[in-house]
């Protein structure tokens, strides 16, 4: 089921959170449509799993072959895995980080992704549809080395991808954060792992804190509304050690036993 996010009758920014069956793929993820004017972006769709739901669900709102866009935040296979369904089923284009867009063929059969895929620079892009400008803003290494997110400024939604993703345990709501605290244990094992370094976190922070977003929604798990709850996230974020930041020469030793059950 599709949740509004935002909608003027013009505008319109839907979120699906419960399209993954979680027994198999275990992890939940948020897919996100934008909708303006008659013309469709899809943000991080998610892998096979999810194209037939997401297919069906968004085509209440928007008929799926007219969309123009697919970005993707990075390459990973619960973000992008179903491009060649999107690619065949519409005359869309892929965005996506230029250090990604020459492997992403490889999830595509010969010839499919030809004059398909739009190389997002280092730096990032406008994106401009109808009188909106979109925002694609750099977020490399948070946490994949070429990784963008989305922002709208008429909704002022940042789509932050895997920045403030949570691990829900199964059957709780996809409602906004309440508690902040209490959210902390959802969020805190994944971004010390996945996040790369503090100090990336730390200027991807001054960038968000000038952007002032309404809502920040995350790519798994609750969405983050209003400035106080978002100012917690980002206060959060910038102290925390992560990534190769807990690495230690411990970690790296060749290994003595046999640790996996095979
Ligand atoms: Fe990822």
């Amino acid at each position: 089921m599709a949740i509004e996010l935002f909608n003027n009758g013009k505008h319109i920014c839907l979120m699906f959170s419960d399209l993954v069956d979680e027994g198999e793929a275990s992890v939940q993820s948020n897919q996100f449509l934008i909708v303006q004017d008659g013309t469709g972006i899809l943000l991080d769709p998610g892998g096979v799993l999810t194209y037939n739901d997401l297919y069906m669900e968004m085509s209440k709102y928007f008929p799926p072959k007219q969309l123009r866009y697919v970005f993707a935040s990075h390459a990973d296979p619960d973000i992008i895995a179903s491009l060649p369904r999107w690619l065949a089923g519409s005359e869309t284009k892929l965005l996506i980080s230029s250090i990604w867009s020459r492997f992403v063929p490889h999830f595509c059969a010969q010839g499919k992704t030809e004059g398909r895929i739009i190389a997002i620079p280092d730096e990032g892009s406008l994106l401009p549809l109808g009188e909106t400008e979109f925002q694609i803003l750099p977020a490399h290494f948070l946490h994949a080395e070429g990784n963008f997110q989305f922002y709208d400024p008429v909704s002022r939604i940042l789509f932050s991808g895997d920045m403030g993703a949570s691990m829900l345990p199964d059957g709780l709501a996809m409602d906004p954060v309440q508690d902040f605290d209490k959210h902390l244990p959802y969020m805190r094992g994944f971004h010390a792992r996945y996040m790369v370094s503090n100090k990336v976190c730390r200027y991807w922070v001054e960038m968000v804190r000038k952007l002032d977003p309404e809502w920040m929604v995350p790519q798994h798990g609750a969405p983050f509304k209003g400035r106080e709850m978002i100012g917690r996230f980002l206060d959060w974020i910038e102290a925390l050690p992560c990534g190769v930041d807990l690495m230690t020469q411990e970690m790296y030793q060749a290994p003595r036993k046999i640790t996996i059950s095979l």
